[in-house]
């Protein structure tokens, strides 16, 4: 496929642009530019027809199943971005007062009601911009609140080795020591292990449950006591909260800290469709510590500054306000009972395609999972040297996006699939007969899944020269 640079001839144009609406204002002779500004020259047909094709060349949760255990590949309903496009929340400038503003400010501040609510936590910012950077805030949190205390020598993070690798990059990055928590045979924390790493050092336990194993830790109300009775406190990873929305809070379970992808379990885009956003709650005792301003609710909604003790801001202003208008509409559609629904189909869904699986593939962690299961491709491996990855490729000629691979890493030649509660029976059936036709085939022809995809806009890439030498730049001079 040609660039929109290649397509085209010199001199051709279209006029999409609105006419200008303010007096036209021509800038200084040295601050104009020297050289020609280099622009495509196109049509409107030559546009429609380049970014149209572009989008064909895509997977999207609009194309086809897109299990990406982990991440929470659910519709995004059409009624999200149609509030988000709503002019009072489009035509508003950050800096504008606040009285001018109050449907927006009523807008941050029922989302942190019900994002409270949901995870038993009592206040909430929504400055981070995705999952990770949650995580860093909420680190900075904890880091806060023991710097506060005069307790300088707690510097190591707990983080169990089925972790998503995020959270042991973001202690990091906070300046702490990672200590490593074993899981046992069947998954879960292992507690004699959890015991002996808790030393007058740790700072706190990060821990995601159900795990990236999509296994609900049934010791977890044990773990947050030995942390909290150790002097740590508790972070819940909860960038996936799909399987226990509207059932169970981790407040209750006793955690302390939280972060939420609002981009995955409150249906707002994301995989290159949209920004994040991974709003931070924590218990009334953190609260001082949060970034940014807190909505007040007083004869209406008022921006209250941030507390001397407030770890600073992590983004400007509210952080991307526009997901937080999507995830709220969304949380307004599905209302309270709605919330339990999601849950528990999330929950059936996964049992469901695990259950059909399983009597071809080998699940690592048999019995029942919450909203994601892995499989293992080891013997497959063994047996006939196709590999997960080959197995992910085969699936795209399917019109399939790939599982999760290779991870959690504590499986060998995982597979990771999470179908959440948006796909219909037909569609878990068609892609449960699909991966036992690749398995047959892996049997019988292993080459048809090495050599795969054969229907996609490119073949195998090859991964490594991508990561190491990747060309990201376009040289003009070769048009
Ligand atoms: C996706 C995910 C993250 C990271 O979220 P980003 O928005 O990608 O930074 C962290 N933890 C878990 C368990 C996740 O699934």
């Amino acid at each position: 496929m040609k660039l929109i640079f290649e397509t085209g001839q010199e001199g051709r144009r279209c006029t999409i642009l609105p006419n200008l609406s303010v007096p036209e204002y021509i800038l200084e002779n040295d601050l104009q530019r020297k050289q020609e500004l280099m622009l495509p020259c196109v049509s409107e047909t030559e546009v429609s027809r380049h970014y149209t094709a572009l989008s064909n060349r895509v997977h999207g949760v609009n194309n086809g199943f897109y299990p990406l255990g982990s991440c929470t590949m659910k519709y995004n309903p059409r009624i999200n971005d149609e509030a988000a496009g709503l002019p009072g929340f489009t035509n508003i400038h950050p800096m504008q007062p606040e009285h001018t503003a109050e449907g927006c400010l009523e807008v941050l501040k029922e989302a942190e009601e019900l994002l409270c609510e949901i995870t038993g936590m009592n206040a909430m910012t929504f400055q981070p911009a995705a999952g990770a950077h949650g995580e860093f805030t909420g680190l900075l949190l904890m880091h806060a609140y023991h710097t506060k205390r005069n307790d300088s020598k707690r510097t190591r993070i707990l983080v169990p080795d089925s972790a998503h690798g995020t959270n042991p990059a973001s202690a990091a990055m906070v300046g702490y020591t990672i200590v490593n928590i074993p899981s046992t045979e069947h998954g879960l924390v292992d507690l004699e292990a959890l015991k002996a790493a808790l030393t007058p050092e740790v700072a706190g336990l990060m821990l995601t449950n159900p795990n990236t194993l999509g296994l609900f830790d049934k010791n977890i109300l044990e773990i947050t006591r030995l942390v909290h009775e150790a002097g740590g406190l508790n972070y819940y990873d909860g960038a996936n909260l799909n399987a226990i929305i509207g059932r169970a809070r981790p407040g209750d379970m006793g955690f302390d800290i939280v972060h939420l992808n609002l981009h995955k379990t409150f249906s707002t885009p994301h995989g290159g469709g949209g920004p994040g956003s991974g709003p931070v709650g924590c218990k009334e005792f953190l609260s001082g510590y949060l970034p940014g301003h807190r909505v007040k609710r007083e004869n209406g909604n008022h921006f209250q500054l941030p507390s001397d003790e407030s770890i600073g801001r992590v983004k400007m202003f509210e952080g991307n306000f526009l997901v937080v208008v999507r995830a709220l509409t969304y949380l307004l559609t599905i209302g309270k009972e709605g919330a339990a629904d999601i849950s528990g189909t999330a929950v059936l869904n996964a049992n469901y395609m695990m259950k059909k699986l399983a009597d071809t593939f080998t699940v690592a962690y048999p019995g029942i999972c919450m909203h994601e299961f892995v499989l293992s491709l080891e013997n497959v491996k063994e047996e006939h040297h196709v590999s997960a990855l080959d197995f992910a490729k085969a699936m795209q000629d399917y019109g399939m996006h790939p599982p999760t691979m290779y991870f959690p890493m504590i499986v060998h030649e995982a597979l990771m699939l999470e179908p959440t509660e948006t796909e219909s029976k037909e569609t878990i059936d068609y892609a449960v007969l699909v991966m036992k036709e690749l398995y047959t085939a892996a049997e019988k022809d292993p080459q048809k899944l090495k050599d795969a995809p054969f229907s996609q806009p490119v073949r195998r890439l090859d991964e490594v020269a991508a990561a190491r030498k990747p060309v990201l730049t376009y040289d003009f001079t070769q048009v």
